[in-house]
């Protein structure tokens, strides 16, 4: 066999590989939207199934063999890109060979079960009916990382490492008492002063079907192509990208805010744009997608507060707004702009404003880290999870509903991946900063012509997929090195203009 033989079998795996991963995403993402509740029992069968013989299709010892054969003669392949195909393969197929074929089935049929169970726990309040399963998932993820990197001082870091390369809890540790000290000292500033903005000119009643309208004018702004990307219903909102051609994304009505809607829109949206921007000939191969879970928040985020929550923003939807809800008539944008910035502490880290925010991240990592390292039994985290938030957020917890069971990311296997929310947060500045050096941002956001924003951000990031590692993305994009500053100095000036500070 030569190189170019070699490379052709390799990519004809890596399309097998999507077609099945595109199954069995389809038939989760059918049961996290419109299946009946008793559907994940044959579901779970399928998956199963599924899940075995792609298992059985990847690790075998014919693969072991052409990527062996790959990793060797780097050398002599041309392009950089299927250099970077080959290293990346082959770092999944070594991590899923070390993970015996039986515990990876029963992995799979575990976490299907887990979202059900987890739904209905969330529903009735009752984490003692989550326990059991999520302490199978946690010793699950524990023996994981052991898989993975027996070598390894931290099982966190290596799971961290699963959703964001070279993010260890020793640069995470920093991060966060970074944040924690620009961010506490604001949050108290604005407990002092919080009537200075009027939270009520965005309260009343707003009817879903017209709330339907405003998603789909938040779609349009977005430029997203209804043609490869639709908007579904769902508990917890959330993208799934079958391929560039096909991403689905959720969002969630209230009839008491317009605004959580319109901003799940935009940041699940965010996640979309990415996922339909990398080039074409990456489609169907281990470069299709985000160059990290960090590098995706930060462009949902991007497009969620950077754009959604600006000034400019607010005074260009500000018309539909009051044209869909007659009692925002007389709202101001000035008014409506701060309304919907309003930072007060509160239980859910989904509807939490921006400052807030990383807080609620702060508290995830804390009991995330203690449970794959440290020695806390899932048993205490309702206990834990209400003393952190009394902790970080200064507020009483009242139930597990709106507590410890609020979030999907545990019930799907998910540990290591909150962080991301926060770094994205910091990315996102950063990327901005650079942004604007060549694009007038503002401009753009407030008349409605977001395709020189788009347009910057493919060149930069989306069109390279997960070509570069995110480090090295934010310094090709941005010509230095990550720097948290960004993010706290817009904080900063962010919200002391908006409460007088
Ligand atoms: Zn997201």
């Amino acid at each position: 066999m030569d190189i170019k033989q070699a490379c052709e079998k390799m990519k004809k795996l890596e399309r097998r590989r999507w077609a099945y991963g595109h199954a069995m995403s389809l038939l989760s993402v059918d049961g996290m939207t419109v299946a009946p509740a008793e559907s994940y029992m044959g579901r779970g069968e399928t998956l199963g199934i599924l899940s075995e013989d792609s298992y059985d299709m990847f690790i075998n010892d014919d693969t072991g063999e052409l990527l062996e054969f790959l990793s060797s003669n780097l050398d002599g392949i041309e392009d950089p890109a299927v250099r970077r195909e080959v290293v990346l393969l082959k770092e999944e197929y070594d991590k899923d060979r070390c993970i015996p074929k039986d515990e990876y089935v029963e992995y799979t049929m575990l976490l299907n079960e887990a979202d059900a169970v987890w739904h209905r726990a969330k529903a009735d309040n009752d984490f003692p009916a989550f326990e059991p399963i999520l302490e199978k998932i946690v010793a699950f993820n524990r023996k994981i990382a052991e898989w993975y990197d027996p070598a390894s001082s931290s099982r966190y870091d290596t799971l961290l490492n699963e959703y964001d390369r070279g993010v260890t809890t020793a640069m995470l540790d920093g991060f966060f008492s970074r944040l924690g000290s620009a961010i506490s000292p604001l949050v108290k500033e604005i407990a002092k002063v919080q009537d200075r903005v009027d939270h009520s000119v965005i309260e009343g009643v707003f009817p879903i079907e017209k709330q339907r309208i405003l998603s789909r004018k938040a779609m349009d702004y977005l430029q997203i192509d209804p043609k490869r990307c639709v908007l579904g219903e769902t508990e917890h909102p959330f993208t799934e990208s079958f391929n560039k051609y096909d991403v689905r994304i959720t969002t969630k009505y209230h009839d008491d805010d317009f605004l959580d809607n319109m901003y799940s829109v935009m940041h699940e949206g965010g996640h979309a744009i990415y996922e339909m921007s990398y080039a074409d000939e990456y489609s169907f191969t281990s470069l299709a997608g985000g160059a990290s879970c960090a590098m995706h928040e930060s462009q949902s985020r991007f497009w969620e507060n950077l754009v959604g929550r600006s000034e400019e923003f607010i005074s260009y939807i500000s018309p539909t707004f009051r044209e869909l809800f007659p009692s925002l008539e007389k709202a101001t944008d000035r008014a409506l702009y701060e309304a919907a910035n309003v930072s007060m502490p509160t239980l859910i880290r989904t509807e939490a404003d921006e400052l807030t925010y990383s807080l609620h991240v702060m508290v995830r990592y804390e009991l995330e880290k203690a449970l794959i390292d440290g020695d806390m039994k899932v048993h205490d985290l309702p206990g834990e999870w209400n003393s952190l938030y009394r902790k970080y957020l200064g507020i009483e917890v009242p139930d597990d509903t709106r507590g410890v069971l609020q979030d999907s990311h545990w019930s799907g296997g998910s540990f290591g991946y909150f962080p991301s929310y926060a770094l994205g947060n910091a990315y996102s500045l950063q990327i901005l900063s650079s942004l604007k050096k060549d694009v007038d941002f503002s401009g753009c956001v407030a008349s409605g012509n977001i395709a020189p924003v788009k347009d910057w951000l493919t060149e930069k990031i989306y069109r390279f997929g997960r070509l570069m590692d995110p480090n090295d993305l934010i310094e090709s994009c941005c010509g230095e090195k990550f720097d948290a500053g960004y993010y706290t100095d817009y904080l900063e000036k962010k919200y002391s203009d908006i409460y007088g500070l």
